[in-house]
């Protein structure tokens, strides 16, 4: 791998299921590596906080992934399963006294909080066992006093990074506080692995939420004490619903397991995010690898982004006409008739396709060709009603000769009582589907079972 080579993760903590915010994540880290020459897109999970991460959080999703296509290189890295490395890079950092113990309690700790805040400072850490010689500290350790690590924050320092989304940033180190890398527990602080595993991971470019910006200053620190190198961060602003409030249960389904269920595709999802936050003028359905070509940093935009329910079904519709007719009929397998065979099923699909958003929309035209035909709505009863005399007497002869073969039908009725156009077709749609909306008339009708299409307009002879 030359050192110029790409490489993105997606550092999901697994608490929860993946939800539209953390997928645009996943997407953004994934199409930069593979917008690369040699680009790698990494997973890791960040389970570092046992008490919150849940195993089957990490199956669902991985699964998640898999379905939208998002695949990562290598076995993905565990935070549970490293304390040895952080251990060893927390061993560095306190050999050179870059960090120190801390035996202030959350009492001294919160009091120190309340007197720095009443006197309009911001609350930050006072120093006190910075200065603690080494004797003292030595004899406290002795005597089994528990102790947090803190990070020595150099003084007189300003933190520069370039964001790639927000641009240049200074934060003076003076604005940090020495902050603790290991708690007295002996659990290192989530930021403190999230870095070291960048940097053992080699990654390049790190897409992330603009909830870690606040992190990254200290990040930064951490990894040049270290002396290891430290990835490009990207903070990605939130992702809102249309009324600007953060994504959650009000704006519908937003987690991932909760769109699949209802049948969107992954092409919508991802098509739909691709444009969340990150400006395109693209505007067709594109596959993941032409997202990748079209994938550009500079495009990603600092204001929040907003996901909108009208664009997801947009994209739907969009994704479900690009479907391959195989993958159109897996995409509805559990709602076709068991008793179709494969060419029925494949012409049904072929037939009503055109008419689907959802899977569930499929029903209705199960019962049309299949069922029991609902009753008719108000227009089509309005048609039926309308009809011009003995229209459908002459179709129902029309079709004890000609059977399902629409065509046929409709000329003889129009040689027989010359009717046409909307005159001839609306009647004869409403009477054999129940509704004036729908799929072509020709290849629906020839799945209609035999003697269905003249049952159906002999109700009205
Ligand atoms: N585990 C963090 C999260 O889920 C990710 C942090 C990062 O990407 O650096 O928010």
């Amino acid at each position: 791998m030359s050192a110029a080579a790409v490489v993105t993760r997606f550092a999901p903590s697994p608490s929860g299921e993946l939800h539209l915010g953390n997928v645009r994540t996943a997407l953004f880290n994934a199409l930069q590596a593979l917008h690369a020459p040699d680009g790698r897109f990494l997973l890791r999970i960040e389970d570092s906080d046992g008490a919150r991460s849940q195993e089957h959080f990490v199956t669902a999703l991985q699964a998640d992934l898999h379905w939208l296509g998002l695949n990562w290189a290598d076995v993905p890295l565990r935070q549970s399963q490293r304390h040895e490395q952080y251990n060893a890079h927390l061993g560095q950092l306190l050999a050179r006294d870059q960090v120190y113990p801390c035996f202030c309690s959350t009492a001294t700790l919160e009091a120190q909080r309340r007197a720095q805040l009443a006197a309009g400072q911001p609350p930050r850490y006072a120093g006190t066992c910075r200065h603690l010689d080494l004797a003292q500290r030595a004899a406290r350790l002795a005597a089994g006093e528990p102790a947090a690590l803190r990070f020595a924050v150099p003084t007189g320092q300003v933190l520069q990074f370039d964001d790639l989304v927000h641009g240049p940033r200074a934060v003076p180190a003076s604005e940090l506080g020495d902050f603790i890398v290991r708690r007295a527990d002996g659990s290192p602080a989530f930021f403190f692995c999230n870095a070291v595993d960048d940097a053992d991971s080699g990654v390049t470019h790190a897409l992330r939420g603009d909830d870690h910006l606040a992190n990254t200053p200290r990040q930064l620190l951490i990894l040049a004490a270290l002396g290891l190198p430290a990835p490009r961060y990207g903070h990605l602003s939130l992702l809102t619903g249309a009324d600007g409030s953060p994504l959650s249960k009000r704006h519908g389904a937003t987690t991932l397991r909760e769109l699949r269920e209802a049948g969107v595709l992954p092409a919508a999802v991802l098509n739909l995010l691709f444009r969340l936050g990150h400006s395109s003028s693209e505007p067709a359905l594109l596959s993941l690898a032409q997202m990748a070509q079209a994938f550009d940093l500079t495009h990603l935009q600092r204001a929040p982004a907003q996901f909108d329910a009208a664009q997801l079904l947009h994209w739907q519709r969009e994704a479900v006409q690009a479907l391959s007719p195989g993958a159109a009929v897996a995409w509805l397998q559990t709602r076709l008739p068991a008793h179709l065979d494969e060419d029925t099923r494949a012409a049904f699909v072929a037939a009503v396709r055109p008419n689907l958003v959802y899977p569930a929309d499929l029903a209705e035209w199960v019962a049309v060709v299949f069922g029991e035909l609902p009753p008719a709505d108000a227009e089509a009863q309005a048609a039926i009603d309308g009809a011009l005399p003995g229209l459908f007497a002459a179709a129902a002869a029309a079709a004890e000769v000609h059977g399902n073969d629409f065509k046929a039908i409709a000329d003889v009725v129009r040689a027989a009582i010359g009717a046409k156009g909307p005159a001839l077709f609306k009647p004869l749609r409403a009477a054999l589907t129940a509704r004036l909306q729908g799929p072509e008339l020709a290849p629906l009708l020839r799945l209609f079972p035999a003697g269905v299409v003249r049952q159906r307009l002999e109700r009205f002879t």
